[in-house]
């Protein structure tokens, strides 16, 4: 038996490569990462489908093994042919990702030492570390000692678990289901929606209400909705806002809704996802006010911090509530309550195994400080700024409302006809040049050209790329103006 189980562990050995054998392991990595970062400028922010010299289905797992340079060469010759590029700066689709240098150096420290952030007692550091950065966060907003929250994979989960704790806080049982109300606009994140279902509340009665001319929440018409429903007998539960939505970046009147929250007893939540951070700059502090009356709230460390993807956080002001939504108990954990100084992580989500997420945050803000962010984001305004008044001097293109963050939506509209064909070319340009990526989305019932600026590595020069493109296309569009319309 000795015998066997000794040879056992030599066939496994290379599970545990010594440090020569780890250089060997790290060192195509690092060459091909670094390569990646001094030509970041140059790579494309996105790349339609050309047939790559690799094709990564035909490799089976577990059917041959490779060396690390013959992985990373297999890699660099397919997944960097195709699809979008979230490192580049030139990504202005949807919500730009980031990925800061300093985060991904965490993530290697977080997966070697393996720590365990999902109980206290496990790694008493590591969870003070994440519950520090929780009340860190909490501060930013503005919600007062006694908060608490949970380090997410993302916004959605964030808002998943803002939705389940808000229907344990307010005790919707399923029998109230048919009778609890709850109010948003069609400009919430369908993240949202999705949390709705997720935690059984879709089937309560969902209003949605009217936007004011600047994509707002209309105030009036929520004022209305509600009294209707409690006139009727309803009871209206949960109201739901956007700091920053996705589609054009508008920030809902915040404070208006604690004012109704409170006088209705119902919970506010603020997805604050996309916008939130945002809140350090000074300029922002007024427009954000009222996001420290609501109940919760999510913003996205790899949206407005600029970490790479795999960080959202929900935030909930009485700190119990979150607890009672997901707190539960089994034998096989009853040492880890006797330990406990700090509230557990997994006693504030659905997951229980965790890596240590929090470092990835954490070592950014220890090395650096908040002042580059601040910068970054500072940035980021003006450039939607530049970007809008820019294209307001073109002709020929209706530029959509003031940017209130940093998204601006815009339309090729020489006339007064549809031109949603022309934009949709305009698009396919943009796509087929590849420096810069942008998204579409529908405004009005009309085919909507979008961009969104919230890369680190985003700069003027992007910008100018971007309205080159948009010149170059326009230019074509007039020379072949038959074939196209
Ligand atoms: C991105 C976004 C989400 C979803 O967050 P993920 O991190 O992508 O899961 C939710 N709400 C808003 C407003 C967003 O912009």
């Amino acid at each position: 038996m000795r015998d066997k189980i000794i040879k056992l562990e030599r066939q496994s050995a290379s599970l545990e490569p010594g440090q020569e054998e780890r250089e060997i392991l790290r060192r195509p990595v690092m060459d091909y990462t670094d390569d990646f970062l001094n030509h970041i400028e140059t790579i494309k922010a996105y790349q339609k489908s050309e047939t790559p010299s690799v094709n990564i289905s035909e490799f089976e797992p577990d059917k041959q093994t490779y060396s690390m340079e013959q992985i990373v060469h297999i890699l660099s010759q397919s997944m960097d042919k195709e699809g979008l590029n979230p490192a580049s700066g030139g990504h202005l689709g949807y919500i730009p990702g980031g990925g800061i240098y300093a985060s991904s150096i965490a993530d290697y420290w977080a997966a070697i030492t393996n720590r365990y952030a999902g109980v206290f007692y496990a790694s008493p550091d590591a969870v003070r570390i994440e519950n520090k950065l929780i009340q860190w966060l909490g501060k930013i907003i503005g919600y007062p000692e006694g908060m608490h929250g949970n380090l997410t994979s993302g916004g959605s989960v964030a808002n998943l678990i803002g939705m389940i704790t808000a229907r344990k806080a307010m005790g919707i049982k399923a029998g109230h289901i048919p009778n609890s109300t709850i109010y948003l606009t069609r400009q919430a994140h369908h993240s949202i929606i999705k949390s709705f279902s997720v935690s059984g509340i879709d089937e309560c009665h969902i209003r949605y209400i009217e936007l004011d001319d600047h994509f707002r929440m209309d105030m009036n018409d929520l004022r209305n909705k509600i009294s209707e429903d409690s006139k009727k007998g309803l009871q209206p539960f949960l109201l739901v806002g956007s700091a920053g939505t996705t589609d054009v970046g508008a920030i809902d009147p915040m404070d208006e809704m604690a004012d109704i929250a409170e006088e209705y007893n119902m919970w506010l939540h603020i997805d604050a996802a996309y916008g939130g951070f945002f809140i350090l700059l000074d300029e922002f502090k007024s427009k954000f006010k009222g996001i420290e009356r609501s109940d919760s709230v999510v913003i996205d460390p790899h949206k407005g911090l600029f970490l790479p993807y795999g960080l959202g956080v929900c935030l909930v002001k009485n700190g119990q509530h979150i607890q009672q939504a997901f707190t539960f108990k089994a034998n096989y954990l009853q040492d880890i309550d006797s330990m406990k100084d700090e509230i557990n992580p997994m006693d504030a989500s659905p997951e229980m195994t965790k890596h240590f997420r929090g470092l990835r945050l954490w070592i950014p803000i220890m090395l650096y400080g908040l002042d580059p962010f601040r910068a970054a984001l500072q940035e980021k305004i003006m450039l939607a700024r530049y970007f809008y008044s820019q294209l307001k001097e073109m002709k020929d293109w209706d530029v959509g409302q003031y940017p209130q963050l940093s998204i601006v939506t815009f339309r090729y509209q020489p006339t007064s006809e549809n031109h949603d064909r022309e934009n949709q070319f305009i698009l396919d340009k943009v796509r087929e040049d590849g420096r810069v990526f942008i998204s579409s989305t529908n405004i009005d019932g009309k085919f909507t050209l979008r961009l969104a600026i919230l890369s680190f590595r985003t700069h003027l020069r992007t910008l100018d790329i971007m309205l080159e493109i948009l010149r170059d296309s326009v230019k074509l569009i007039e020379e072949n103006k038959i074939k196209i319309s």
